[in-house]
């Protein structure tokens, strides 16, 4: 891929970042409104607390995951191996990548590892 095409991709990658982490800032601020409204004082402190550590771990499991997933993606722009397969080493089509710009693995390689991780599910009798 050229260094244009690679400047492109890491455009989007950088503005996801940017977005999952304003994304996460929302929804804390969202969580810290309701509470807020509530009005019930006295147990408002605890149950704050409380709410705010279950908010962190949702969101941060999920946020981190898709953050750790860009991540790896810019790193892979920087170590010159963005957009190529990493099962098979070929390259990605590029429509694929402007659809999912974390892809690790073409098409192909994609539907044959979820079809093996399928077939795991599958409970041996
Ligand atoms: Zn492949």
């Amino acid at each position: 891929m050229d260094a244009d095409r690679l400047e492109h991709f890491r455009g989007i990658l950088t503005k996801q970042l940017r977005q999952h982490s304003e994304q996460v800032r929302d929804n804390q601020q969202a969580a810290l409104d309701m509470i807020a409204d509530d009005g019930v004082k006295d147990s408002v402190d605890m149950s704050l607390q409380d709410v705010n550590q279950e908010l962190q771990l949702r969101l941060g499991e999920r946020e981190s995951q898709a953050v750790a997933d860009i991540d790896q993606a810019l790193l892979r722009i920087e170590e010159g191996s963005y957009g190529v397969c990493q099962s098979c080493g070929k390259a990605i089509d590029e429509r694929r990548l402007e659809a999912v710009p974390t892809a690790r693995y073409d098409a192909a390689c994609q539907s044959r590892l979820e079809a093996e991780q399928g077939l795991d599910d599958i409970p041996t009798l």
